[in-house]
């Protein structure tokens, strides 16, 4: 069976569960290992049941619990390498050195943590972990203590890193995937299609606009979750500094409520089954304003059949879907 669960969108946490034969991908560690297991559970799937972590970008709503979840499950993660290199960049604010610097530090260090895996094994979920700051500062002078006598625990290590590219198909288990470029403001982001057992379930949040690449990506898929951000008009009169509003409404910021039921009203070809909206705003949207701007585009084309209209939450996760 084809499943696909939201666990969590917008701009506190992303993550995505996507399930077909026998392999289960999580998609995005927005949310701390912590409260992922919680959600996992609560929709009745089970962590350890993990094979793979696929990320769509660096920013801190898709990877804030990425390292401790896949150490906790011992599972490969998936990345672009301009992806991997900004992450890595991002949790060793202090280090100097090149990516291949820091490659060929991982090697020699490759050996220390193979000793080091039993006592990965007890290591504690807790989303502190990844708090950069939290870090002792390397070239601070301190006191030693029994913490800073302990060997340096590296926050990018993964058990595993496996690199794809945008454009370039890759099968992980059962699932084949195409990973497509988006615009956004991160180094290397991309959307995605899982397809398994016929079914194809596609991914597209965090994107400016919707380019012609983006657009062929979109045809004949069966699940479409798509960003439907802001209402352009609580965007421009809510909190937001005027340099995030900028960001925001830019071609490389994210989508709007408006260009969402654009797209959907003229390009989309009505093919799935199901139509979810994510990454809603909280400051600047409306879960009904959303709701009402895709339901007014799909114009009587949602029926029980098809074009099933959902809307992902951040703070609770969707019912799974199943096909
Ligand atoms: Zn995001
Ligand atoms: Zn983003």
């Amino acid at each position: 069976m084809v499943r696909f669960t939201v666990l969590a969108s917008g701009s506190k946490g992303n993550c995505t569960v996507v399930t077909g034969g026998k392999t289960r991908i999580l998609v995005d560690a927005g949310l701390s290992c912590r409260e992922l297991f919680r959600r996992m559970r609560l929709v009745d799937e089970d962590p350890a049941t993990l094979d793979a972590i696929i990320i769509t970008h660096e920013h801190s709503d898709h990877v804030a619990g990425l390292a401790v979840t896949a150490r906790k499950l011992g599972i490969p993660v998936y990345f672009t390498e301009g992806t991997h290199r900004a992450w890595v960049r991002w949790l060793s604010p202090r280090k100097q050195m090149t990516y291949t610097q820091w490659l060929e530090q991982c090697r020699k260090q490759a050996a220390a943590r193979m000793a080091e895996a039993d006592a990965a094994e007890a290591e504690d979920c807790d989303p502190e972990d990844l708090d950069p700051s939290a870090e002792p500062a390397s070239n601070e002078v301190a006191e030693p203590t029994a913490r800073q006598a302990a060997p340096a625990k590296d926050p990018t290590a993964l058990p595993s890193v496996q690199f794809f590219q945008a454009g370039k198909p890759l099968q992980i288990g059962d699932f084949h995937v195409s990973p497509f470029t988006i615009p956004h403001d991160a180094a290397d982001p991309v959307g995605f299609v899982f397809q398994a057992e016929g079914v194809r379930m596609a991914v597209a949040t965090d994107l400016g606009y919707i380019p012609p690449n983006v657009k062929a990506q979109l045809k004949s898929v069966d699940l479409l979750l798509l960003e439907s951000n802001h209402d352009l008009e609580m965007l421009r009169d809510g909190p937001y500094p005027w340099s995030v509003k900028q960001r925001v409404l830019s071609r490389v910021g994210h989508l709007s409520n408006e260009a969402a039921s654009t797209y959907l009203e003229t390009e989309y070809d009505g093919q799935a089954s199901y139509v979810i909206l994510g990454h809603l705003s909280e400051s600047n949207n409306l879960p009904e304003l959303a709701r009402i701007a895709a339901e007014r585009a799909l114009d009587g084309r949602a029926s029980l059949l098809g074009n099933r209209l959902l809307l992902a939450a951040q703070h609770e996760p969707l019912s799974t879907i199943c096909f």
